[in-house]
């Protein structure tokens, strides 16, 4: 008797030691899928999506359900979509059609290299340059992953190859060089890549006698490529003084949103700094600036109308009137 009643303590607490490490590793497992979440949203220049970072109206009190963000299944591409500054709902085509700019408020939704280029070029025929010039991990950086890993990554989720494409082609009558940026590829930030990139579009630029149209949405320089990825501002911008020897004209178009290294450098070195409406443009992002100076900022501050009247830009340019505006611009450039 007493020994069965040993045994069956024994078992208890076996069961119940179990229970502990299971809940001790979900545990463990959802905090760092957490961090992981965040820290991917804060490269990604967004919020974080995690409980901790939202206070949020429902909370998981079932332990049974664990799916991050990052395993939960994505809605299929298409049918409908929200504008985030008005609310209005329609669907993809429609958005797709206007350009991707709201029916309703004129709210410019952030768009990649395809679609630009799409809106630019003539019947949307261009040719791709230097896709195979690819980034490489040369510090062995690790942050929550390794940059190598990071970048494989990317590769496989997006198809893009780097933060910035270069595509030349004809808009209207001229020929045009465009190097436009992708925001969904480690925060359209600066690297080693983008910066050869550029250099080597601009060695185009010459040679082609072709004017140049960077269009900017990024977050700044690649922390993980460090001093590196620093180089490129002042690469970038010794190159441009090449383009202005040769008297060739280069348009810098800063959209939603165009911080740091790039604002710092060739971004505001166009002959013609031009911006989209209502597009975050600055050095450091207003939550800094915020926390750092203590005080509240202005209405509208870092948008392109508040850059507009303050002297910064030469003008803001509806997407919808883009390509008009720049063939314009061409045209005026050449006589
Ligand atoms: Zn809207």
């Amino acid at each position: 008797m007493v020994v069965y009643y040993l045994s069956r303590l024994k078992l208890q607490a076996l069961l119940r030691l179990e229970n502990f490490y299971v809940a001790w590793a979900i545990k463990t497992k959802s905090t760092q899928m957490k961090h992981e979440d965040d820290f991917e949203a804060n490269l990604a220049g967004d919020e974080g999506t995690s409980e901790e970072s939202k206070t949020s109206w429902f909370k998981r009190i079932k332990k049974g359900i664990l799916t991050s963000t990052a395993e939960k299944k994505e809605a299929p591409e298409g049918l409908w979509t929200k504008c985030p500054s008005c609310n209005y709902i329609c669907t993809v085509t429609e958005l797709r059609e206007n350009l991707f700019v709201c029916p309703k408020c004129n709210h410019h939704h952030r768009i990649g290299s395809s679609e630009y280029f799409d809106i630019l070029f003539n019947d949307g025929e261009y040719e791709v340059f230097y896709e195979n010039i690819r980034s490489k991990d040369f510090l062995h950086f690790t942050d929550l992953k390794s940059y190598q890993q990071r970048l494989e990554e990317t590769w496989e989720k997006t198809d893009i190859t780097d933060s910035i494409r270069i595509a030349a082609g004809n808009v209207k009558d001229h020929h045009l060089v465009v190097g436009s940026m992708d925001f969904e590829f480690i925060g359209g930030s600066l690297g080693s890549v983008m910066g050869e990139r550029i250099s080597r579009a601009i060695d185009l630029c010459l040679e082609r006698q072709s004017p140049l149209l960077i269009i900017c949405k990024s977050g700044g320089a690649r922390m993980m490529e460090s001093a590196f990825s620093l180089m490129q501002l002042a690469k970038v911008s010794g190159k441009l003084s090449q383009l202005t020897d040769a008297k060739i004209p280069y348009i810098s178009l800063l959209t939603d949103p165009s911080f740091g290294g790039i604002s710092a450098s060739f971004g505001m070195l166009g002959d013609l700094n031009i911006a989209e409406p209502g597009a975050l443009i600055g050095f450091a992002g207003p939550r800094v600036i915020k926390e750092t100076i203590k005080k509240d900022l202005p209405e509208g501050f870092q948008r392109s109308e508040f850059l507009l009247e303050h002297g910064f830009l030469d003008f803001i340019v509806n997407r919808k009137e883009l390509k008009e505006k720049v063939a314009t611009l061409l045209t005026l450039f050449k006589n």
